[in-house]
């Protein structure tokens, strides 16, 4: 058993046995890690607050190298309460749990995505636009899937200006000049083809507001769709939670 401390993010919980708990944690510094938690449902645990979803904090951990670890405390709880409270921002946010979850192996190092992936949800929290958060992680985080689809410039010509299409023959995007060497291209709108661009060089930390029409914005979620569809084919229940919620809020809207 090796003690540790390290910043970490609730990726799920669930009760096992009567008393005790099963929780996923992704850790900065020891990557995905599985713990028990016993007694949590008792009054006065400590650690019943930390263990809720959309949670981040330092954990004082027994990691195990292999098997189940045990949690032994946490200090420095962020508790992300704004997408708690919040059934849209929360079923975006769950999504980014579950793609950084099936994106890398338990129990590997990976603070580069940890890190992404907190500051991902500390902006939705803080009310920058879920959506638009959410493609900018699906199109960053391909290459942990093991794909690297070019977007910076035309495969063919190197051009990185102008309008663009995306090909999976070439596995990058043409330039105008180049869309009849594939005619299976995605044909997808450049609008929303210089936005997937622009999300996939973009350094998060710095930016401070990006608008899309909802049209457009429609369109990028298309072309993710596709291209997850195409290189990551993984379905997850909270994609589909979250193409399910635009039904609802379409049928929220009040009626022009
Ligand atoms: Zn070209």
């Amino acid at each position: 058993m090796q003690l540790a401390e390290s910043r970490g993010l609730i990726l799920f919980s669930r009760d096992y046995k009567e008393k005790d708990k099963l929780v996923k944690i992704f850790t900065e510094s020891a990557g995905k890690q599985m713990f028990y938690v016993k007694g949590v449902h008792k009054k006065n645990n400590p650690l019943t607050s930390v263990l809720q979803n959309f949670t981040e904090a330092t954990f004082i951990m027994n990691l195990k190298s292999d098997g189940l670890s045990f949690l032994n405390g946490a200090k420095e709880i962020k508790p992300l309460t704004v997408i708690q409270q919040d059934i849209f921002l929360a079923g975006y946010s769950t999504y980014l749990l579950n793609l950084a979850d099936a994106a890398i192996e338990d129990r590997v190092y990976d603070p580069h995505l940890y890190q992404f992936l907190s500051l991902c949800l500390n902006l939705i929290n803080e009310g920058y636009d879920a959506e638009i958060i959410t493609n900018i992680f699906e199109v960053q985080i391909l290459q942990r899937f093991g794909v690297a689809p070019i977007f910076d410039h035309c495969v063919i010509c190197g051009q990185t200006t102008g309008r663009f299409d995306y090909s999976s023959k070439y596995g990058g995007v043409l330039c105008t000049e180049h869309f009849s060497n594939d005619d299976h291209r995605y044909h997808a709108d450049p609008a929303a083809m210089h936005f997937i661009r622009l999300f996939h060089g973009i350094d998060l930390s710095k930016v401070k507001t990006i608008n899309i029409n909802s049209q457009v914005k429609k369109e990028i979620r298309r072309v993710i769709d596709q291209l997850y569809e195409e290189y990551v084919g993984i379905h997850l229940k909270s994609k589909r939670f979250i193409d399910d919620m635009h039904n609802w809020q379409n049928l929220m809207k009040p009626e022009a």
